[in-house]
């Protein structure tokens, strides 16, 4: 569904990615783990169409999208709710762009996300959380074939994200979407992924691809952990 093929991006002269590749199957769940500034969140502007690579290509279904926006639902790291717009408005931004808006079901969503008092608030009302909350919910509202989470529950308590981890995991067995997965957190990235590609420290490649095996293993028993923080 989705290759990087041979990506190099630099900031002025600080070089992010260097000849980084990799490979997603259409209905995979992949996480990408990494240091912080390694380069995750630059790897999703770029698939969103959000920034150009200075080298190599992006490919999705056989097209070139290197600097264009694709059928893609994107999350990005920083909340980027409308504060103009109310939460409901907010969420319903995607389908908006597709043409196809559902209120009804958005409601439902946001209620089952425990923001049903905050239907009809502003951004600026909600804390950290909830408003990374609604932005989930965007992303899930709008469904694409493919799907870029970036940190999508760092701010969550654990309840409320072994809530969300399921419900994502739940829309995922049903609908099969193509899911890509930022994440800090090694746990969820087993729990949640048939596959980790682990970044190198800057300029960033896929320093390991590990395929984690239907029986996720336990935290202790991983050399993941190992390799991450070689
Ligand atoms: P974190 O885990 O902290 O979110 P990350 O792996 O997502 O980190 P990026 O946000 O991709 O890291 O940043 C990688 C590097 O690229 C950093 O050195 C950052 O300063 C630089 N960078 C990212 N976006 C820009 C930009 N728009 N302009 C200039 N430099 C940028
Ligand atoms: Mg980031």
């Amino acid at each position: 569904l989705l290759t990087l093929e041979s990506i190099g991006k630099s900031f002025g002269v600080n070089q992010v990615l260097n000849d980084l590749q990799f490979t997603i199957d259409q209905g995979e769940f992949v996480s990408i783990i990494g240091p912080s500034g390694s380069g995750k969140s630059t790897i999703f502007n770029m698939i969103g169409g959000l920034l150009t690579p200075d080298e190599g290509s992006i490919v999705l279904n056989g097209k070139r999208i290197n600097g264009k926006r694709g059928s893609i639902s994107y999350m990005p790291q920083s909340s980027s709710l409308l504060p103009w717009r109310s939460i409901l408005n907010n969420v319903v931004l995607g389908q908006e762009l597709q043409g196809a808006v559902d209120k009804d079901k958005a409601i439902a969503m946001l209620k089952k996300a425990g923001l049903e008092q905050f239907v009809h608030a502003y951004p600026h009302e909600l804390s950290g959380g909830m408003k990374q909350r609604a932005a989930f919910i965007r992303a899930l509202l709008s469904p694409q074939p493919l799907i870029l989470l970036d940190e999508p529950f760092s701010a969550l308590d654990e309840l409320t994200r072994a809530d969300m981890q399921r419900w994502l995991l739940d829309i995922w067995e049903q609908h099969q979407p193509t899911i890509l997965f930022v994440t800090h957190n090694i746990e969820e990235a087993l729990f949640l992924s048939d596959k980790i590609l682990i970044l190198s420290e800057k300029p960033a490649a896929i320093k390991k691809s590990y395929d984690v095996p239907f029986q996720r293993p336990r935290n202790e028993d991983l050399f993941l952990e190992e390799t991450f923080l070689q």
